[in-house]
This record gives structure tokens, C-alpha cells and sequence, in this order.
């Protein structure tokens, strides 16, 4: 009984989550603050009428985060109960088949910004809380905390101070994350690894201003010429980074990750031609494709400025040169620490007559939960019922900051479940959301719930 939801279950939700998804809660955006302020008032009230009553906006610095609690099932686990309300810009908007804040169901897709990222999936936490609320006369089989953000697309400074200055209040067993996808279509997933990163910038400076390349060429240091060095020394041709000590707290997957791994289905050749459309794939030869995309740090360039880059011809050795660069991380791994590498290999690494110095932007932890933890069993036994399929581990080679946060805050590990697919288009025109991945995520989650209440 209740394992499943009523046509009138559904049509609720729907109609629920259309209003939600017509407010443009665009984080980036200033003109939006008043629809990313609604959109938390929508989360608040909808968190109340699925029975919380003391759901509140917290006010801070940037949008506000919404908090509600129930802890009235004692000796029970508590869940903290994550999910974002904020979404991307639409540009470009002559993309869109409908326009992205008039959400409309063609076939078994809602289509929205947002659908999948992250108001579709926000919604089966609400939804899988309201039906237990009902079902149980206004009882949890679980304590749960929710904190739902408006930042998440733009860096979660807010959630993130909160968190840090808050670890009381926020105490919790495990944090449920809702804000992933799935391997595959009807293949249960979670997500038990995530990458970190550490983005900066290189910055090299040759003379102390643009010289004529006859005259002085021969004897002036270019720094475009040094900053290419600095770049190929930090990374070689096969892949392998060569800043001294990346390496040393990189935890390799275990055994049975790597089986597991190795009988997902997947096409290299398609995803090789078609998903990345290039001749071929590159990297660690000797290291297995998804150990490279999930488990193995990288070091890439995004952006190289300066000197002459115009039409024709400049003959100039230019003053300075700037070159983006960024590193995913993976457990153990410590951003503080690796920045610190990072530095030290850049002046190694830089050639005479210039000078080098890596200046940080930005970093977030990684982070990486053991498959054998409870909370991460017992979710994968409530997937597997509800989907009909074993459930699958899986890692991501993206970075979800505020996973790491909650690891190193709260001491709390996160459950990923997700019910995105891989061709949802997040952050691109069309955002999509598969309606019965919502449906029977209410279902996985309300049956997580009392497996761990049980
Ligand atoms: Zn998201």
C-alpha cells in the first residue's frame, strides 16, 4: 500500500510542479531577484502543506535558503534533505521548441528550464515527504531537515557559510542529494564519487612592456613561448600530471568498483564519435576509461590571453601572458594542498627571463563515500525494488561543492540520488525531465525512507 502514486497523486504533482517551474528563478541574473526570492517562497510553502510547519527562508548574504525540520521519530536516523531551487539562463532563447518558463508535457517529458535541474527533482523530496506525512497521520518514519538552496549556479556561497557556521543545527546522519541523473534509462544509480577542483589562472611576465620582435627578438624572454613550457610541463603527452606529489593521496577505486565499472553499458566507439565527436579518446593509456573520467585527477587549459591576436600581421614579443587553468580532484586529495603543488610546480617549471605565479580563483573538495556505508545500501535496495534492477555505483567526474561541505562540516556522507537522464539537456535549450523518473523517484525515496525508519 502507497508504494506507488494515485492518478490523482500525480496530477497534483504536476500541476504543482508547472507553477513551479513558470517562475524564472534565474540565480545569475539581477533582474530575476524577485523570482528567485518567490520561487524560495513556492519551496516554503510547498514544504508546508506537505506537513512541515516551521519551513522558513533563512536571509543572508545572496538568495535565501529554505529550512524546514521534523524530529519527532526518536532513535531514528535524521536526514538532511538537499536540493536547489534556483536554475540557469535560458539563452539562446530561438532554441527552445516552447519557451523555457511555460512548461509543457510532450509525450513523457516535461519540458522547462529547470525540469531537471533541479526543480523536478526538488519536488519528489517535498512530494515523497508529503505522502509519508499522510500516510503515517503526520508522522515520519525519519527525522529530516530540509535545506534548499538558490544558488547553486552560482557558486552556493551562501548554503556554504551557512553550513560551516551552522553544523548544530544541520547535525545529520546523511545528506540526501537530489540534484543527479542516472547511468541510463531505468537503470537505478548512485552517485558515490565526485570530483573536486581547483581553477586559477598563470599569469607570466616577460618584459615590462610589448617589444618589436626585429629588434629585440633573439635576446627578449616571451612569455607566450614560457607560458606553452610552463603548460607541458605540468602535464605530459600520455596524460600524466607532473606536479610533484598530485598523485600521493589519489585513493584508486577498489576492485569491485572497477568490476562494476566495467559492465556498465556503454559504446566507447559512439561515445568516442558521436557524445564527444572527436577521432579519438586520450589520456593515461594504461589507466580504463571511466578510472579517467571519475577517479583520476586532471589538468586542463581553458583560455591562453595576450600578445597579437587580431587579423594580419603584428610583429610584437608581447609583455605578459594569462593562461586559465583548472585541476578536477579526486579523494583524498585537499584542494588547500593542492594549490600549494601547484604553485611550487609553476616556478619550478618557469623558464628564464620571466616570471610565473599561479593566482587561485576558485576550488571545492571532492568527495568519495563507501558503497558498503548503510545509507548508501539501503538506498540502492529501495532503487533496485522501485526500478525493478539491481542498482548501479557510479561516480561523476563533475563537482557538486556542496557535497563536499557537507563531508567536511557536517561529517556527514551524501546520498546521491538522482533521477535526471544523460540527454536532459541541463544548462542548454529543451531542459527536459522524464515524468515517470519523477513519479517513481516519490516512490524510491518513500521507500528509502522507511527502510531506514523500519
Ligand atoms: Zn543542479
Amino acid at each position: 500500500m502507497g508504494m506507488t502514486a494515485s492518478a490523482q497523486e500525480r496530477e497534483t504533482l504536476l500541476e504543482q510542479l508547472k507553477a513551479f517551474l513558470r517562475i524564472p528563478s534565474v540565480s545569475t541574473a539581477p533582474e530575476h531577484k524577485d523570482d528567485v526570492r518567490r520561487a524560495a517562497e513556492w519551496v516554503r510553502d510547498a514544504i508546508q502543506r506537505a506537513g512541515i510547519g516551521n519551513a522558513e527562508l533563512i536571509e543572508g548574504e545572496g538568495n535565501p535558503l529554505v529550512y524546514a525540520e521534523w524530529l519527532q521519530a526518536p532513535g531514528k536516523p535524521t536526514l538532511l534533505l538537499y536540493g536547489h531551487y534556483d536554475v540557469q539562463p535560458p539563452d539562446p532563447l530561438d532554441e527552445w521548441k516552447t519557451p523555457p518558463f511555460e512548461p509543457e508535457v510532450r509525450g513523457d517529458n516535461i519540458y522547462a528550464r529547470g525540469a531537471a535541474d533541479d526543480k523536478g527533482q526538488t519536488i519528489i523530496l517535498i512530494k515523497a515527504v508529503e505522502r509519508l506525512m499522510r500516510e503515517g497521520g503526520g508522522k515520519l518514519p525519519v527525522n529530516v531537515k530540509f535545506l534548499i538552496e538558490g544558488e547553486e549556479e552560482v557558486g552556493g556561497e551562501h548554503i556554504e557559510s551557512y553550513v560551516k557556521a551552522n553544523p548544530g543545527r544541520l547535525k545529520c546522519n546523511a545528506a540526501v542529494i537530489c540534484d543527479t541523473e542516472m547511468f541510463a534509462p531505468d537503470l537505478p544509480t548512485l552517485c558515490v564519487g565526485l570530483r573536486g577542483i581547483v581553477y586559477g589562472e598563470i599569469h607570466v611576465q616577460g618584459a615590462d612592456h610589448d617589444l618589436h620582435s626585429g629588434v629585440y627578438g633573439g635576446v627578449a624572454p616571451n612569455p607566450m613561448q614560457a607560458a606553452a613550457e610552463i603548460i607541458t610541463a605540468l602535464k605530459d603527452r600520455d596524460g600524466h600530471i607532473r606536479i610533484p606529489g598530485f598523485y600521493d593521496r589519489v585513493v584508486p577505486p577498489s576492485d569491485k568498483e572497477r568490476e562494476a565499472w566495467a559492465r556498465l553499458p556503454f559504446d566507447e566507439k559512439e561515445y568516442t564519435t558521436k557524445e564527444i565527436g572527436a577521432s579519438e579518446l586520450v589520456g593515461e593509456p594504461e589507466v580504463p576509461l571511466f578510472e579517467r573520467t571519475w577517479a583520476r585527477p586532471t589538468f586542463e587549459v581553458h583560455g591562453i590571453r595576450g600578445g597579437f591576436t587580431g587579423e594580419g600581421a603584428k610583429t610584437v614579443i608581447p609583455a605578459r601572458a594569462v593562461v586559465k587553468v583548472s585541476t578536477r580532484l579526486v579523494a583524498d586529495q585537499r584542494p588547500a594542498e593542492a594549490i600549494e603543488q601547484i604553485k611550487a610546480a609553476v616556478k619550478t617549471a618557469c623558464p628564464r627571463g620571466v616570471t610565473a605565479e599561479f593566482k587561485l580563483i576558485h576550488g571545492a573538495e571532492p568527495s568519495l563515500v563507501n558503497p558498503d556505508n548503510p545509507f548508501i545500501q539501503k538506498s540502492a535496495e529501495a532503487m533496485a525494488q522501485v526500478f525493478g534492477k539491481p542498482t548501479v555505483y557510479i561516480r561523476s567526474g563533475g563537482s557538486i561543492p556542496i557535497v563536499g561541505v557537507f563531508d567536511q562540516a557536517l561529517h556527514a556522507p551524501s546520498v546521491m540520488m538522482g533521477f535526471g537522464l544523460p540527454d536532459d539537456n541541463l544548462h542548454a535549450p529543451n531542459e527536459k525531465m522524464h515524468l515517470p523518473n519523477i513519479y517513481r523517484g516519490v516512490d524510491a525515496m518513500c521507500e528509502y525512507f522507511k527502510r531506514l525508519g523500519a
